[in-house]
């Protein structure tokens, strides 16, 4: 039987990468983060002292496999791998984010992490998450998302996150990075943050987490 696939597209702080967690823990599926693979290609070039901005520089990274972006489960959770050395933890920085935003305009860094994305879909069943899943990489997913929510709740809960953590960041402040981002995923020349046009959208602006859940499990019945 075919594998089961899921794309999950979406703005920045749509909640895509816990509510997928969830999604594909209660399918009992594996989750691919794939913003953590650009993460990883931008912590890549920071280490080598390369800005992200220069494109020739990470483009020459990346070739002949000098740079290798790899994942592995353990217990069902991604640990992303760069050149074979665990890096979840330090692609998490708010460097390693911004770096990511930078490399993941590059066309040869997208062609490799497409084909390793791709080369895991086919093997088992999935819910991959990203801003080009459900137009590039997964063009025949079995169910495509498009998770959104308005600036102002992503700003908010971004927020609420941060305080959480004891960090108390102006909303102001948030909402216009949350702006910034969202100008640059779609606006870029390469596979642009878009939604797919057999794509549902699931506007989560005034949805608990666990209705968001249900709502894209679902989606998934519906489908399947
Ligand atoms: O999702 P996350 O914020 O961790 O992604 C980091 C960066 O990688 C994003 O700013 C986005 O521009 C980029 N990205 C991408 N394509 C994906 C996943 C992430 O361009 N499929």
């Amino acid at each position: 039987m075919k594998p089961l696939t899921i794309a999950i597209d979406g703005p920045v702080g749509a909640g895509k990468s816990t509510i997928s967690d969830e999604v594909a823990k209660r399918l009992g599926i594996l989750h691919l983060d794939t913003g953590a693979m650009y993460r990883a290609v931008g912590l890549a070039a920071v280490q080598n002292g390369i800005d992200p901005r220069d494109e020739d520089a990470v483009c020459r990274l990346c070739k002949d496999g000098r740079t290798q972006v790899d994942v592995k489960y353990e217990n069902g959770h991604q640990i992303t791998l760069l050149n074979g050395v665990d890096v979840s933890a330090a692609i998490r920085t708010q460097e390693a984010g911004s770096a990511a935003s930078a490399v993941s305009r590059y066309q040869p860094v997208r062609k490799m992490l497409v084909a390793r994305q791709q080369e895991m879909a086919q093997q088992q069943s999935m819910l991959l998450d990203g801003r080009d899943i459900g137009t590039v990489v997964l063009k025949d997913a079995t169910v495509k998302i498009y998770l959104t929510a308005s600036a102002q709740a992503r700003a908010t809960r971004r927020r609420n996150q941060l305080l959480e953590k004891g960090t108390d960041v102006p909303i102001d402040q948030i909402l216009s990075e949350v702006n910034a981002r969202d100008y640059q995923d779609t606006h870029r020349a390469v596979d642009p943050l878009r939604q797919a046009e057999d794509a549902v959208l699931l506007d989560s602006s005034s949805l608990s987490f666990e209705e968001t859940v249900e709502a894209i499990l679902n989606l998934v019945e519906e489908h399947a």
